[in-house]
């Protein structure tokens, strides 16, 4: 690889699995310090760990719930004092629940809003103290192509990746004149635990709607966040760039 992250300290939530994964271990790749976090499934963060580790690189699993005030703090509290600043935050970690809205519960409701929207509330909050301190950093929230342009089924899960991109669009106004840039990426259909559970032939469907014929990779993901975390997206602020082998044109 070639070092376009040499000692930069990068935060992913989630990096434990899917798309997270892949941008944990490229950005490791890339000669960063890499800080994942994980909720459910400690063993998939030991493993991305291990194997960051056996490709000579450093890393980090912290356990932390997105929705929990207490441990963001506990986590941006740690990299600020293992790493002393923290350079890049990939806001990554999310969930997902498909229902047709007379279908859709509250609770259905309060913990997608929950997990996609106060979680990267509260790690761009955290993280921009720290940022600002350094007069730099990067911000990449994931959102969807269905945040873009919505989606039947998925009311509340669109609107929740709607919310990233008015955060995005804010955030990048508020502390790109800080030396801080924010910008989000929209996926498509990419092939993660998230979307096991559609039906073959909506997948199907949803595959022949793709200009390039194909699903797309957790790393189709992660090539476009290295080039937004490093010098190669500089100049880059406030931007929704889809990644979604043209799914939607
Ligand atoms: P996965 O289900 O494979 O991974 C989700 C990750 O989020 C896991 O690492 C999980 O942690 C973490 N996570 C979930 N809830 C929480 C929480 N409360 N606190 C901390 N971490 C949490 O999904 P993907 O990799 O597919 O999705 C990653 C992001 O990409 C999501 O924001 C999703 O909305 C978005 N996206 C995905 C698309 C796709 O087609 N796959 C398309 C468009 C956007 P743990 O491993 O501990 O469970």
């Amino acid at each position: 690889m070639t070092g376009l992250l040499k000692d930069k300290v990068v935060l992913v939530t989630g990096g434990g699995r899917g798309i997270g994964k892949a941008i944990a271990l490229r950005c490791a790749d890339e000669g960063a310090i890499v800080v994942i976090t994980w909720v459910s499934h400690e063993n998939s963060a030991t493993e991305v760990v291990n194997e960051i580790v056996k490709r000579n690189g450093q890393a980090i699993a912290v356990r932390a719930d997105v929705k929990d005030e207490e441990d963001v703090k506990s986590v941006i509290g740690k990299i600020k004092s293992d790493c002393g600043k923290l350079d890049v935050l990939v806001n990554n970690a999310g969930i997902m629940r498909n229902n047709l809205l007379l279908m859709t519960k509250t609770d259905e409701f309060d913990s997608l809003v929950a997990t996609n929207c106060k979680g990267p509330f509260l790690f761009s909050r955290a993280a921009a103290k720290i940022m600002l301190k350094q007069k730099s950093g990067r911000i990449i929230n994931i959102s969807s192509v269905v945040g873009v342009y919505g989606s039947k089924g998925q009311s509340v899960y669109s609107a929740t990746k709607s919310f990233l991109i008015g955060f995005t669009k804010s955030l990048a106004k508020e502390l790109g004149p800080l030396g801080i840039t924010v910008n989000a990426i929209a996926p498509g259909f990419i092939d993660t635990d998230l979307i096991q559970d559609i039906r073959q032939e909506v997948r199907e469907d949803l595959i022949s709607h793709i200009a390039l014929g194909r699903i797309g990779t957790p790393d189709d993901i992660a090539k476009t966040a290295i080039f937004l975390a490093s010098d190669l997206g500089s100049y880059v602020n406030g931007q929704v760039i889809g990644v979604d082998g043209g799914q939607v044109i």
